[in-house]
Parts: structure tokens; C-alpha cells; sequence
């Protein structure tokens, strides 16, 4: 549905279904892109919220290439906002799976905060459980410029950038540390607001939390 594919005839043409099976790395039990993309679009279907790509990651694959979009969530409520990244990594797949147990949480969440959900910022190093390090760079710089066009109307007040360092400890267990961090966020953002912050280009005090859970840490 998300997923574009087209063969090496057509290249360059996007549009249709896609005529592959798109698989997903699956040895650690993640969900696929399939399911993950369904999941999101909730946001923007159940929930009411903007829904825009921000780019999009061509994965080559035997005798064609997959299109994979980079989707960015908006809430229709503007102002100094909650901004959520998750999934540059994509052996990181803790990040995105947890985004998506707490949903309706994050989706019921703005209703009364201004808030940007970038999901999965990297689906092809999620499907091939790679960071493709070296098209990283790129990437960083395509998300720097889209912070600063949408921060007209959502500047980051806040930033969660969920990363994830626990190879070795089962995912269910990483996913669960995850969405620990993420169901306080409403307490995060109260205290984010008594300390007045702002954005951080302004006066310095933008509060920025990694949801990186030290191997374990409390939350295991
Ligand atoms: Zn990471």
C-alpha cells in the first residue's frame, strides 16, 4: 500500500501496488514494513492528524527497486511542539514497533499538544536490519532541512530521538523499555513547560531526551 515498486523497465515511474512480496528482516520477531506503515497511517486516518513524506529511500532488490517513504504525522494544532524520531537505525527496530503499541496514546496525546511523529525515519535499513551508515549522512541532512520548514508552524520544544543499544536482550524486552519512556511523556512535557523551554536555535534551553535505555537499566 505504502511500498512502490517498480522494475528495472519502468524505472523511474512510481505508481501501482507492488507486484513483490516485500519482506522484512524477521529473525528477532520485528513486524514488518507492511505492518508497521498500516499501523502509522492511523494517525493520520483514525486520528485526524497531517501526514506528509519527507522523502523517499529507493531499495534496489532483484530486477527492480522498492520506493520506501519516509512519513512524517502532524498534528492539525500548531505551536511549540513534542517531536518524536525513531527508526534511523535500522537494526534498531525497538524504536518503531514501540511507537506502535502506544498509538492511540501519542494520537489522543494531541489532541492537547502540538506534536511531529517521524516513525521510521529509515524503512530500508529497518526491512534489511542494517543502519546504512553511509546514506545516514544524507538523510540527516534531509531531516535537519525538515525540521526547519515545518518548525514554521511546529518548532521542537521537545525532541525524543529513540534509539536503541541492547543486542543480545530479546526484543519484546527492549520494545517494553521503550514504551515505558514513551507513556511518560505527558509528565515529560508538563516539566518541559515548567522549565520554560524553548526552542533551542532561540535561547539555548530545548529539551532533548534519547530514549536510549542503558543495558539493564531500571526499566528492564
Ligand atoms: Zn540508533
Amino acid at each position: 500500500m505504502a511500498i512502490e515498486y517498480f522494475d528495472d523497465e519502468e524505472a523511474g515511474e512510481y505508481g501501482g501496488a507492488p507486484s513483490v512480496e516485500v519482506k522484512t528482516y524477521s529473525e528477532d520477531g520485528r513486524g514488518s514494513l507492511d505492518e508497521l506503515y498500516t499501523e502509522y497511517l492511523r494517525l493520520a486516518d483514525e486520528h485526524g492528524w497531517e501526514m506528509e513524506t519527507v522523502f523517499c529511500q529507493r531499495d534496489d532488490i532483484e530486477d527492480g527497486a522498492l520506493i520506501l517513504p519516509v512519513f512524517s504525522f502532524r498534528t492539525k494544532r500548531h505551536g511549540p511542539a513534542l517531536w518524536i524520531v525513531s527508526g534511523i537505525h535500522g537494526d534498531e527496530p525497538e524504536g518503531p514497533m514501540a511507537l506502535v503499541e502506544v498509538l492511540d496514546r501519542i494520537g489522543a496525546l494531541g489532541n492537547t499538544i502540538p506534536m511531529v511523529v517521524v516513525p521510521l525515519y529509515n524503512p530500508k535499513g529497518y526491512r534489511r536490519n542494517s543502519d546504512s551508515q553511509s546514506r545516514l549522512q544524507q538523510n540527516e541532512d534531509v531531516l535537519k532541512e525538515y525540521v526547519l520548514r515545518r518548525s514554521d508552524t511546529h518548532p521542537p520544544q521537545m525532541t525524543l530521538n529513540i534509539h536503541g543499544d541492547m543486542s543480545g536482550i530479546p526484543l519484546e524486552k527492549r520494545i517494553a523499555a521503550h514504551r515505558a519512556v514513551l507513556q511518560t511523556l505527558p509528565e515529560l512535557w508538563k516539566r518541559a513547560q515548567q522549565r520554560g523551554g524553548t526552542p533551542p536555535w532561540r535561547e539555548g534551553k530545548g529539551t532533548s531526551v534519547v530514549t536510549d535505555v542503558p543495558r539493564g537499566g531500571g526499566l528492564m
